[in-house]
């Protein structure tokens, strides 16, 4: 049974690379998955030699602690006090391997069997898989095509007794939605009235892999500052291109609810499932590297050039404020259709279906400039034979 449901986005991937080897890779536009196309700071190199040259080698590979280096801890919580004004302890961190893994032990440590995980669509499909292995039931709250903001009264229909979490991605996966403070602080008082009412916490599961990567000179609210019951699951594969390094960090806020309680639910789930001591090399470089950012030009310039190209040529498109993913209304209305029409001019894109909103498609911009210029003809030939 776990076999039989492959991820869409990775079949398309493997096909791309089948196609490639046949025409050729410059022929194939493969906008599947979302694998950083720009490459991490050079200070990150820079810093895997000097920790090489300056530390011995049983310390470099050897165990670290289960929840991570304190050093590392340190300097995550040093990083996000500076920025965020807040007073978080080395404790209230657990180094993870990505936020995949991290999102599976919080999800196994703030539900019971049987009880809900609600998700606001469009969200990452891995979600779902993460969220049943660890018993819970999961439910999707319907997008608000097409602003993809929280349409509040399908959420509050769906908050019954027995959610006991919301996993909010913010900017999001795919449609690059960043929520705004205001939007969070309805969401935080609708979460405490309704923990209020059914007597326990409802936690935010803030899973946050793209929080440096947001444009426009908007910036992506850093949640447990407006709503307290807020565990944060963070990755450094797309802020500092590491998405192969598998790193990342757990917050558990000592002032949510039950909050040392869940760090060590956390900390349990994650062991539960063989998910401790973070890959040592990079603990080590991250606690030298907490201070670095992406540059976001090529991102940028690749996001302005598809979403006003796609635009010129017809189609609707979801404007991103963050991450590096276009979410396009599909020609036609099936976007598994047009995806198959679109293979068909070897241009990889993934339907909305799997991300709960059918009848759009995702487009993953963190490509080559060259071939977003390339592939716009083609997009525009599309949509003008699909009428
Ligand atoms: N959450 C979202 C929304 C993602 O898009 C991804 C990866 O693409 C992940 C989680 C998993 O990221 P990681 O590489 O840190 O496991």
């Amino acid at each position: 049974a776990l076999g039989a449901n492959r991820s869409c986005i990775r079949e398309l991937f493997e096909y791309g690379r089948q196609r490639a080897a046949v025409v050729g890779a410059e022929n194939v536009f493969d906008y599947s998955l979302g694998n950083p196309s720009i490459p991490s700071p050079p200070e990150v190199n820079e810093t895997i030699r000097q920790i090489l040259e300056d530390t011995d080698s049983l310390t470099l590979h050897g165990y670290t602690t289960a929840v991570g280096d304190l050093a590392t801890r340190k300097a995550i919580a040093d990083d996000l006090n500076a920025r965020y004004g807040t007073d978080i302890l080395p404790g209230e961190l657990f180094i993870g391997c990505g936020a995949a893994p991290e999102l599976c032990a919080v999800l196994k440590a703030v539900t019971t069997p049987g009880s809900k995980v609600l998700a606001l669509a469009p969200y990452f499909p891995e979600y779902k898989p993460f969220a049943e292995s660890a018993g819970a039931v999961f439910e999707v709250v319907p997008p608000d095509v097409p602003s993809f903001q929280i349409p509040f009264d399908a959420l509050e229909t769906l908050l019954t007794k027995d959610v006991n979490a919301i996993i909010v991605n913010s900017p999001n996966n795919p449609a690059g939605t960043v929520y705004t403070v205001d939007t969070l602080k309805k969401l935080s008082a609708l979460l405490t009235e309704k923990s209020a009412e059914f007597g326990h916490p409802i936690y935010i599961i803030a899973d946050e892999p793209y929080r440096e990567l947001c444009y426009d000179g908007i910036t992506a609210p850093f949640i447990p500052t407006i709503y307290q019951n807020t565990v944060v699951c963070y990755s450094y594969s797309k802020s500092l291109s590491l998405p192969g390094e598998r790193i990342g960090y757990i917050y558990v806020p000592r002032q949510a609810e039950n909050g040392e309680d869940l760090y060590l639910a956390v900390a349990g789930a994650a062991r539960a499932a063989g998910h401790v001591c973070a890959p040592s090399l990079w603990q080590k470089v991250i606690a030298r590297c907490t201070h670095l950012r992406p540059d976001l030009c090529a991102y940028d310039k690749n996001r302005r050039a598809l979403y006003d190209g796609l635009v010129a040529a017809g189609y609707e498109v979801a404007k991103p404020d963050g991450a590096f993913y276009l979410f396009v209304k599909a020609p036609g209305g099936d976007a598994n259709a047009f995806s198959e029409f679109a293979k068909t001019k070897d241009v990889l894109l993934v339907p909305g279906d799997g991300f709960g909103c059918p009848g759009w498609f995702r487009l993953c911009y963190c490509v080559s400039y060259d071939q977003i210029i390339r592939s716009l003809p083609v997009f525009a030939q599309m949509i003008q034979e699909y009428k």
